[in-house]
C-alpha cells in the first residue's frame, strides 16, 4: 500500500483510491452499479460494507478520496453537479442568514441564491472581492459566508484568498471557495485557510465534457458539525452522482495533472498572442503581467494560471459573434475544462440578468497543439486585424 503522504501529484492522481480489487484482482476499477448491498447471515450490517448507494457506494467513496487528496483536504462529498454542491452549502445556512457573493461569478450560482434561496430567507450582497475594504463594509452581523471564485467567471478577477480569510476570521465568518477554474493544480485554497472548497467536477476534473458532477472538500480547519450537516444534505437530499459518473471521474482524474499542464501552457501562449492583436480590445488572463491581479495570482496560483481566458473584441457584440463563428478548431458551445477548445459569447448564454460585457468571448483553451490554436485565431481575426488599429 502506497504512503499517500509521500507521493507526488501525478502519482496520486493515478493511484489514490484506486488500488487493485482484493477479491477479483482487477487492476482497473470495477463499476458497481448495485443500489443495495447484502447483510450478514443474522441480518446485521457488515462493517466496512455499503448499505444503499444514495448513502455510499464504492465508486463514489474512491473518487471522493482522490478528490480530497488532490485538494490537500481531509474529506470530500461528491454531488450530482457543481450546482448541487453549491445548493447544499446555501441550504446548510438556514433562514435569516446573509452571504457575500462576488460581483463577477458563475452566473447560475448567483441565480441559485437570487431565485431559489432568497424565497427561503437567505439574504445576499454582491461585492467586488478584489476590494477588501468594500468586502469588510458589506459584512453584517448575520453574514455566515463569504463566497469567492478566483479567477472569476467570466472576467477572471483575482481575489486575494489570504486577505479575505484574514478578514473573515476576524469577523467570525466562513469562507467558501469555488475552485473550479483554478483547480488544485494551480491553487489550493484549503492551504490558504478557507473553510471549504467547492468544485464543478464537470469541468477540469472530468476533463472530457462527458460527465456531470460536483464536490465539497473539507480541510483540517473545517468545522466538524457543519461538515456533518453537509453530509446529511448530501445523503438525505440525494443529490448524489451515479456510480458510472464516479467511475468515469476516477478514470479521468488519472490524467488530471498532465491535462492541466497542457491547458495552462496553451492558455498562456494564446493570451500573449491575443494581447498583441489589433482586433482585441482587452485580454483577461491572470498570467499576463498587465492583469491587475497578476502579482496576487503569482503568489497564490503556484505560478500557473489556468486554462481559461476572456477577451473583448473590438467592434462590439456583432463582431464578437462573428469571430466565434469564424473559429474552426474552437467549438462554439458553453462549458469549459474539456480537452477540446471551446468558445462562448457569455452575454447570449447568460440572458437578461447578465452583467458580462457584450463584446466578451470566454475561451476554454483545450490541449490541442498550440500552433493549430494560434493559426485558428489568426484566420478568425484576420478580417478585423486589417480594419482596426490597436491603441495603446
Ligand atoms: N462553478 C463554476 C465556476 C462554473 O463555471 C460552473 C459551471 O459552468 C459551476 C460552478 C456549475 O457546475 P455544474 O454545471 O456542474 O452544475
Amino acid at each position: 500500500m502506497l504512503d499517500y503522504t509521500k507521493i507526488h501529484e501525478a502519482t496520486g492522481a493515478v493511484h489514490v483510491g484506486n488500488e487493485p480489487d482484493p477479491t477479483t484482482g482487477a487492476v482497473a476499477q470495477n463499476l458497481i452499479t448495485s443500489t443495495t448491498f447484502v447483510r450478514d447471515d443474522k441480518g446485521h450490517l457488515v462493517p466496512g460494507r455499503d448499505v444503499y448507494t444514495r448513502a455510499s457506494n464504492p465508486n463514489r467513496r474512491s473518487v471522493e478520496q482522490k478528490l480530497a487528496w488532490l485538494e490537500s483536504g481531509r474529506d470530500a462529498f461528491a454531488f450530482s453537479s457543481g450546482q448541487a454542491a453549491s445548493y447544499a452549502v446555501f441550504q446548510s445556512l438556514g433562514a435569516d442568514s446573509h452571504v457575500l457573493l462576488p460581483s463577477d461569478m458563475y452566473y447560475n450560482t448567483r441565480l441559485l441564491v437570487q431565485e431559489v434561496f432568497l424565497a427561503w430567507g437567505l439574504q445576499y450582497t454582491t461585492v467586488d472581492m478584489t476590494d477588501i475594504p468594500s468586502v469588510e463594509e458589506a459584512i453584517r452581523p448575520e453574514t455566515k459566508i463569504i463566497w469567492i471564485e478566483t479567477p472569476s467567471n467570466p472576467q477572471l478577477r483575482i481575489t486575494s484568498i489570504p486577505e479575505v480569510v484574514k478578514l473573515a476570521k476576524s469577523r467570525g465568518v466562513k469562507v467558501v471557495c469555488d475552485n473550479t477554474w483554478s483547480t488544485p493544480f494551480c491553487c489550493q485554497p484549503l492551504k490558504l485557510g478557507v473553510d471549504l472548497v467547492m468544485h464543478s467536477t464537470t469541468k477540469y476534473f472530468g476533463g472530457h465534457s462527458d460527465l456531470l458532477g460536483g464536490v465539497l472538500i473539507a480541510g483540517d480547519q473545517t468545522d466538524e458539525s457543519w461538515w456533518q450537516q453537509l453530509k446529511q444534505i448530501q445523503v438525505l437530499g440525494g443529490g448524489v452522482p451515479s456510480p458510472f459518473d464516479c467511475w468515469l471521474l476516477q478514470r479521468s482524474l488519472s490524467t488530471f495533472p498532465l491535462r492541466m499542464a497542457a491547458h495552462c501552457q496553451n492558455a498562456m501562449q494564446l493570451a500573449l498572442y491575443l494581447e498583441n492583436h489589433a482586433a482585441i480590445e482587452r485580454v483577461f488572463y491572470p498570467g499576463l503581467s498587465s492583469h491587475p491581479g497578476h502579482l496576487i495570482a503569482k503568489n497564490q496560483m503556484r505560478n500557473t494560471f489556468g486554462g481559461m481566458l476572456s477577451v473583448l473584441i473590438r467592434g462590439g457584440e456583432t463582431m464578437a459573434l462573428e469571430v466565434a463563428q469564424r473559429l474552426q478548431l474552437f467549438t462554439h458551445a458553453t462549458s469549459l475544462g474539456g480537452v477540446e477548445s471551446l468558445i462562448e459569447h457569455r452575454k447570449s448564454v447568460e440572458g437578461i440578468h447578465s452583467v458580462s460585457p457584450e463584446n466578451l468571448l470566454r475561451i476554454s483553451v483545450g490541449i490541442e497543439h498550440i500552433e493549430d490554436i494560434l493559426e485558428d485565431w489568426e484566420q478568425a481575426l484576420q478580417p478585423l486585424g486589417s480594419k482596426y488599429i490597436k491603441t495603446p
